[in-house]
C-alpha cells in the first residue's frame, strides 16, 4: 500500500466517491496526503461516512453532492469548490451505473441514461475542471472504464459501449492534454464486489467465477491501487493507457 504523502497539496476529486469502488479510491488518495472531495448523486450519508473515515486516518476532506451528467450542476460545483480548495489536480471519473437489458427490449431511457451518467458525466467533470488543472501544469484524469469495454457483455450494449468510448476518450485527451504536464488513463475492472454486483444472482456469479484465472472476484482496493498508481508520480510517464485489472479474466 501506498502510504507516502506524495499527493500532500493537492485536491482530488472523485465521483461517485461515496460507494464501492468510488469509496476505496476516495480513502487511499486521502492516505496519499490529497485533499479529497466525495462526490454522491443522492444520500450524503455514505459520502458523510467516508469523510469520517478519511478525518479518522489523519486526512481531510469535503462532500460534493451533484449529479455528474448534470453538466450546469457540475460546472456550478466544482467552480465553487475550486473557489475554496483550489485546483483540482486528481480527477477521477468513476461514477457509473447499469441499466441492463437485452437490445431489442431495451428502452430509449436505459440507454440514453447510461449515456448520461457514465460518458457525458465524464465529459461533463473533465471539462469542469480542465482550465484550472492546465494553468497548475501538473494533473493526472483517471477514468474508470470496465472489462467488459473490451470484451462486450450480452445485455449489456448500452454500458459496455460508454464503456468502450471511454477509451477513446481517455486516448483523445491524452493527446490534449500531454503539454500541459497531465495524463490522462483508463483503469477497467473486471468483477469487483459492491453493490452494483451484489444484485447478480448466485449461478451468475458462479459463472463468472469459473472464467476468471485467479479464482475471485476483485475488491475495491485492488482498483484503488491501480488509481494510486496512476496517480503518482511513479507513473508520470504512463498516459494514454488502459490499465486491466480483471484478475486475468481477459486472458481467456
Ligand atoms: P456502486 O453502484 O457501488 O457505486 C456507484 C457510485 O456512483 C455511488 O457512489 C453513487 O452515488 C455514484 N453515482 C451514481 N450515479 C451518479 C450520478 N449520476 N452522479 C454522481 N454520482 C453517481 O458502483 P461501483 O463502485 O461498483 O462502480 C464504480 C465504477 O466502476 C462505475 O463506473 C462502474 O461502471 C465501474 N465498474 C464496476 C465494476 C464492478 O464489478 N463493480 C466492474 C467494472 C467497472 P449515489 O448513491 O449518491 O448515486
Amino acid at each position: 500500500m501506498c502510504t507516502e504523502k506524495v499527493l500532500s497539496g493537492k485536491t482530488a476529486l472523485v465521483t461517485g466517491g461515496s460507494r464501492g469502488i468510488g469509496r476505496a479510491i476516495s480513502l487511499r488518495l486521502a492516505e496519499m496526503g490529497a485533499f479529497v472531495l466525495v462526490n454522491c448523486s443522492s444520500s450524503s450519508d455514505a459520502a458523510q461516512e467516508v469523510l469520517g473515515q478519511i478525518n479518522s486516518i489523519g486526512g481531510d476532506g469535503a462532500i460534493l453532492c451533484f449529479d455528474v451528467s448534470d453538466h450546469g450542476a457540475v460546472k456550478d460545483a466544482i467552480a465553487s469548490a475550486i473557489k475554496e480548495h483550489g485546483p483540482v489536480q486528481v480527477l477521477v471519473n468513476n461514477a457509473g451505473i447499469t441499466r441492463d437489458g437485452l437490445l431489442a427490449r431495451m428502452k430509449e431511457d436505459d440507454w440514453d441514461r447510461v449515456f448520461q451518467v457514465n460518458l457525458k458525466g465524464a465529459f461533463n467533470c473533465t471539462q469542469a475542471v480542465a482550465m484550472p488543472m492546465m494553468k497548475s501544469r501538473w494533473g493526472r484524469i483517471i477514468n474508470i472504464g470496465s472489462v467488459v469495454g473490451a470484451m462486450g457483455n450480452a445485455g449489456q450494449a448500452n454500458y459496455a459501449a460508454t464503456k468502450a468510448g471511454l477509451e477513446g476518450f481517455t486516448r483523445s485527451l491524452a493527446r490534449e492534454f500531454a503539454p500541459r504536464g497531465i495524463t490522462v488513463n483508463l483503469v477497467a475492472p473486471g468483477f469487483i464486489e459492491t453493490d452494483m454486483t451484489a444484485v447478480l444472482s448466485d449461478k451468475i456469479k458462479d459463472g463468472l467465477l469459473a472464467s476468471i484465472p485467479l479464482g475471485r472476484m476483485g475488491s475495491p482496493e485492488d482498483v484503488a491501487s491501480a488509481v494510486a498508481f496512476l496517480a503518482s508520480d511513479d507513473a508520470g510517464y504512463v498516459t494514454g493507457h488502459t490499465l486491466h485489472v480483471n484478475g486475468g479474466l481477459l486472458c481467456q
